[in-house]
């Protein structure tokens, strides 16, 4: 895989897995819209469609009729968020989203306000993790929605999904998980989770930009309304054409997880630990966010005490790309909601740096970062 310096910004997106390109560029050698009914050009991107939604919903325990194709989590987030408020019967009316759910469950939650909808908040702990006593506290039969996401992408914490579905299930709610994170970190089962929704994105699992998909159960308490309108496709929940060929690589992604991802996150965490280890050799006073909680095999978020993050981030390029996390809203950067949530300050969250790794990640990676962070602390400190 051609790229200079070290790749360690597998939460933000993954490198394109050669096999899933391969699909990709067969795809889109050949012509056809999957709607079109009346040629073999129209049926074969039709079959490959559906080829594609089996393989998406085989990585997450689901039916191939429980899938819907987006443009990607955010869009799959909203479906799930604003579609199942609108759907929801009249005397449900608070939605509940974890305090360290992801901008775009965040912002969709906050949108049906005007449709009458209360937000609350379900705090996270100091480990990074929501308690279902958390959730208990806030749950009653006035409850529309509850979103939760399965693994968080600045922390890498691993939620108790299926305690907190059990409890949702009970209580009558629509009990969506953003799972964006989660395909790389854990096996997923939706129905373990008792999830009624997950969202889901290619370009977390080694596929391109601008795909992902909603898997809505067949027995949700009730299906999300549309938010968009047209020509009826995704069984009226995504209207417009499919895009076959990115489908086809989401599938493809989706079949790679399913086939190796349980035998690749033993390694990751192993070079994880040596990153882990390489670092606090150069400042030992360092400290692992949620360090006790379990967590994402390739996420290594760190706090570096004394040190500004986007100072070493900045004298890291071009040889590592790593991350802040920070939340940038409106242009305006602010301390991350997340690191907030778990009761970090705003000047212990501006020391905070995530490092992710993943399929591709190697030791020359993990050497090369830990060379390039020792002399950018050396000429820090100079
Ligand atoms: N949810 C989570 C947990 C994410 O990590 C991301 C991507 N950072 C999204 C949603 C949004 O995904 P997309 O880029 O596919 O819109």
């Amino acid at each position: 895989m051609p790229r200079t310096g070290a790749y360690l910004d597998y939460q933000a997106s993954t490198p394109l897995d050669p096999r899933v390109r391969e699909v990709l560029f067969d795809a889109l050698a050949s012509p056809g819209n999957p709607s079109s009914e009346e040629h073999s050009f129209g049926w074969k991107a039709a079959r490959c469609v559906e080829e594609a939604r089996a393989a998406v919903a085989a990585a997450l325990g689901a039916s191939a009729e429980e899938i819907v194709f987006t443009s990607g989590a955010t869009e799959s987030n909203n479906i799930a968020l604003l579609g199942a408020a609108k759907a929801a019967p009249a005397g449900r009316r608070r939605i509940l989203v974890s305090a360290i759910e992801h901008k775009s469950v965040l912002a969709a939650a906050e949108a049906t306000t005007p449709w009458g909808f209360v937000v609350e908040l379900i705090p996270a702990n100091a480990a990074g993790v929501i308690e279902p006593a958390s959730l208990a506290d806030r749950l009653d039969d006035d409850v529309a929605v509850v979103s939760v996401m399965a693994v968080n992408n600045e922390i890498g914490t691993i939620q108790p999904i299926a305690e907190l579905g059990r409890m949702v299930r009970n209580a009558g709610a629509f009990f969506h998980v953003d799972g964006t994170q989660a395909l790389a970190a854990v096996d997923v089962d939706v129905n373990a989770w008792l999830a009624d929704a997950v969202s889901l994105s290619a370009h977390k699992i080694y596929g391109p930009g601008g795909v992902g998909a909603l898997f809505v159960a067949l027995d949700a308490p009730w299906r999300p309304a549309p938010l968009a309108f047209g020509g009826g496709q995704e069984g009226g929940l995504r209207p417009g054409t499919v895009p076959s060929a990115l489908c086809a690589a989401l599938g493809e992604a989706c079949r790679l997880i399913r086939v190796e991802g349980a035998a690749e996150r033993p390694r990751i965490a192993v070079l994880r630990a040596q990153l882990e280890v390489s670092l606090r050799g150069l400042l030992p006073s360092l400290k692992v966010t949620c360090a006790s909680t379990p967590r994402h095999p390739g996420s290594l978020h760190l706090q570096l005490p004394g040190v500004s993050a986007d100072d070493l981030l900045g004298r890291l390029q071009p040889q590592v790309a790593a991350s802040t996390g920070s939340a940038c809203t409106s242009g305006v950067i602010g301390p991350s909601h997340v690191l907030m949530a778990i009761g970090l300050t705003a000047e212990q969250a501006a020391e905070c740096v995530r490092f992710s790794l993943g399929r591709f990640s190697t030791q020359v990676d993990v050497m090369a970062a830990s060379a390039a962070i020792e002399s950018a602390l050396v000429r820090r400190a100079a």
